[in-house]
């Protein structure tokens, strides 16, 4: 019989190494090509791991785009590369990397001042015999970084130069090349696998280049993310909702970044999937109509100004004080932080482990508001799983300049303005011989100047010829004799306007290794039984149906549960290996399976079969089409254990499976 006490999960401390070699075991996931010797940064999904990403994409959809009406998207992968000139990624979308100067090998800046003033540190807390670190490290970690980085062996540095670490740590976000390469120098921070010097900071193109066509004169490049295929789609999206705002615009779909030396697993890889939603709000008006329902979420909060000051300390408090307060910019900004929080914690995040970290000035793009990012603790310390930024209208303000296309939104004013504005009337018969077949661009041109421009241009062409510059970098020469610039009184009976943009975007290849971190451990009884407690809503298969041997007796049930279990839409899977049924349980307690059911004779004699519980490994009896009744229940989450054991009395029968 089984006995269930209080669940133990922290019987044996976290290891990075027990959970690679189950996700190894199990085929979560895989090196690509492993069998060609592998590629870093690229990885193959496994069943489970396919199953469980999933899931969790499948959590993702009900959570935001249908609880949140938001318009779904499918933009391709291959991007123009006009649209990346144009959103800043060809010039800017880049990471500083150093060069070891002896052997050539690349390293990327930040990551590595980052990882040896954390190396320096945890010397320096060895050597004053206090704890090192609180981020459990694998043992193969401890081992590498030893041999790697020589001086952080127990060496004790001067309170002030651990300050100093400190400071430079916290901010180590917020650094330019040039300043990443001062505090190299300054610091005397050497290349920790080779003990060599390093050269000055340079900047790398994190997209990877491609051409389109058989001529190769369309360049493109593969997107680093999904967002500008919401952009260059925004009047139709805008059209579709019946041309209001607020609305918000969701994908799904592969980005590519080539990262300059990826090595932190599934945390750092060249592809990867995101999720991103764009909501277009009116930039007068920032609120949200369903903040109440977010107001009182606490979360652990990391402004801005206490990194600045060279802190990490964590501030406890609601959504709504932290609107309040206007640590957090807006009620739409601070919405989505709290929508963010409870998706990661229903899918299985450990709140305790979950922060939101304010953007730093030098970090957060020069248009951006405000931006928070949802960090996840794990092994490899805190990570960004979550960006959460307000783009305000930089996004659709670039690519409608460059295209000429408006993508504003025009709403009704409840009374007519009455206004004066400088404007530009062209003389048809002088344009069009001319400017011939650019004509049209030229007045187009014209006609995109706002007023101050106008009025630049007005004094300029009255002093002579004045070349007025395209989009698309062509120019023409203006005179004073084409066009007419004035004040003249309008009476406005709409107002147009860019929406600003808020955008949460997450990588769910980071979550999905986050999570597997927060959900696994091994059972006090065997370190080397390990579980993962995977909520039952995303696990990769919900229920194992086990028969107690391979007698043909139990083939019907087996296949009539299988089916019943399979038209509610819960995915099981039959176990009738010859393994022993406590090897079978531990398999599946391995894949995070939830619930397992025992097919044994008194089930072809009573028809009862029993419901073994993954985390307590607790089993209860019933009839076939109760156990059923209360694993759909289970698994549509109406009720918990505690409730399905009220339903299902305890198991006291002589088979023991565990
Ligand atoms: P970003 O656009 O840089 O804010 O990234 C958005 C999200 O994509 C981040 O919060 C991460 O979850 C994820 N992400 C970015 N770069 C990578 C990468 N190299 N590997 C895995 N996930 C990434």
């Amino acid at each position: 019989m089984t006995t269930s006490g209080p669940v133990k999960k922290d019987a044996h401390p976290f290891s990075r190494e027990a959970l690679e070699a189950l996700l190894t075991r199990r085929f979560f996931y895989t090196r690509a090509f492993e069998i060609y010797g592998g590629v870093a940064g690229l990885y193959d999904y496994g069943p489970p791991g396919s199953a469980l990403q999933a899931n969790i994409i499948d959590f993702w959809r009900k959570h935001f785009i249908i609880e949140e009406e938001m318009l779904e998207l499918d933009t391709t992968i291959m991007t123009l590369s006009d649209v990346l000139k144009t959103s800043g990624h060809v010039d800017k979308f880049t990471d500083w990397m150093v060069r070891d100067t002896k052997t050539g090998d690349v390293l990327r800046a930040d990551h590595l001042v980052e990882g040896v003033l954390e190396a320096r540190l945890k010397g320096d807390k060895e050597a004053r015999g206090l704890k090192a670190s609180a981020a459990p490290e694998s043992d193969a970690d401890k081992k590498k970084k030893r041999k790697k980085d020589v001086k952080s062996a127990a060496v004790q540095l001067p309170d002030a130069l651990v300050a100093q670490y400190e400071s430079i740590l916290a901010q180590i976000d917020n650094y330019t090349g040039a300043q990443l390469g001062e505090l190299i120098r300054t610091h005397a921070i050497l290349n920790p696998d080779t003990g060599n010097e390093v050269g000055e900071p340079v900047e790398f193109n994190l997209m990877f280049e491609s051409s389109i066509g058989p001529t190769g004169q369309i360049k493109g490049y593969l997107r680093p993310e999904t967002a500008q295929g919401h952009f260059v789609n925004f009047a139709r999206l805008l059209e579709f909702n019946y041309g209001r705002v607020p609305f918000a615009s969701a994908q799904i779909g592969r980005s590519f970044r080539n990262e300059i030396s990826p090595r932190a697993g599934l945390i750092r890889v060249r592809e990867f999937t995101m999720a991103e939603i764009e909501h277009y709000v009116d930039p007068l008006n920032k609120r949200h109509a369903r903040f109440d329902e977010a107001k009182d979420i606490l979360v652990n909060l990391l402004p801005k100004d206490v990194q600045a000051s060279g802190h990490t300390t964590l501030t406890k408090m609601t959504i709504g004080e932290a609107v309040a307060k206007k640590i957090v910019d807006n009620e739409t900004l601070g919405y989505f932080l709290g929508r963010i929080y409870l998706f990661l914690t229903a899918i299985g995040i450990d709140p305790a482990r979950l922060r939101f970290r304010q953007h730093m000035q030098n970090e957060m793009a020069h248009y951006a508001a405000d931006c928070w990012d949802a960090e996840i603790q794990s092994s490899y310390g805190w990570v960004e799983c979550v960006g959460c930024a307000d783009r305000s209208a930089y996004d659709l303000s670039v690519h409608s300049k460059r295209t000429g296309q408006k993508l504003v939104v025009r709403q009704a004013l409840p009374e007519p303005i009455v206004a004066e504005r400088w404007t530009a009337e062209i003389e048809k018969k002088l344009f069009g011989p001319r400017f011939k077949k650019d004509a049209k661009a030229v007045e187009d041109g014209i006609m995109a100047l706002d007023e101050q421009q106008l009025l630049k241009l007005k004094m300029d062409i009255a002093n002579g010829p004045t070349p007025l510059k395209l989009a698309d970098g062509r120019e023409f020469e203006i005179t004073s004799d084409l066009l007419t610039i004035s004040k003249r009184v309008f009476k406005e009976t709409v107002r147009e306007f860019t929406p600003n943009v808020i955008e949460p975007s997450f990588g769910l290849g980071r979550i999905f290794y986050s999570l597997l971190e927060h959900v696994f451990w091994s059972r006090e009884s065997d370190e080397n039984r390990g579980v993962l407690s995977l909520p039952s809503a995303i696990a990769p298969i919900k229920a194992l149906i086990v028969p107690i041997s391979s007698n043909e007796q139990f083939t019907p049930v087996v296949r009539q549960i299988s089916a019943q279990l399979r038209k509610a839409g819960i995915s099981c899977r039959v176990d009738d290996s010859n393994a022993s049924i406590g090897k079978r349980y531990a398999r599946n307690d391995e894949l995070g399976t939830p619930f397992g059911i025992t097919i044994d004779f008194a089930t072809v004699q009573n028809g009862t079969i029993t419901l073994r519980e993954r985390d307590t490994t607790d089993q209860r009896i019933g009839k076939i089409e109760q156990v059923v009744a209360v694993i759909i229940d289970l698994v549509e989450g109406t009720i918990d254990w505690t409730e399905a054991c009220k339903r299902l009395p305890a198991y006291t029968g002589v088979q023991d499976v565990d």
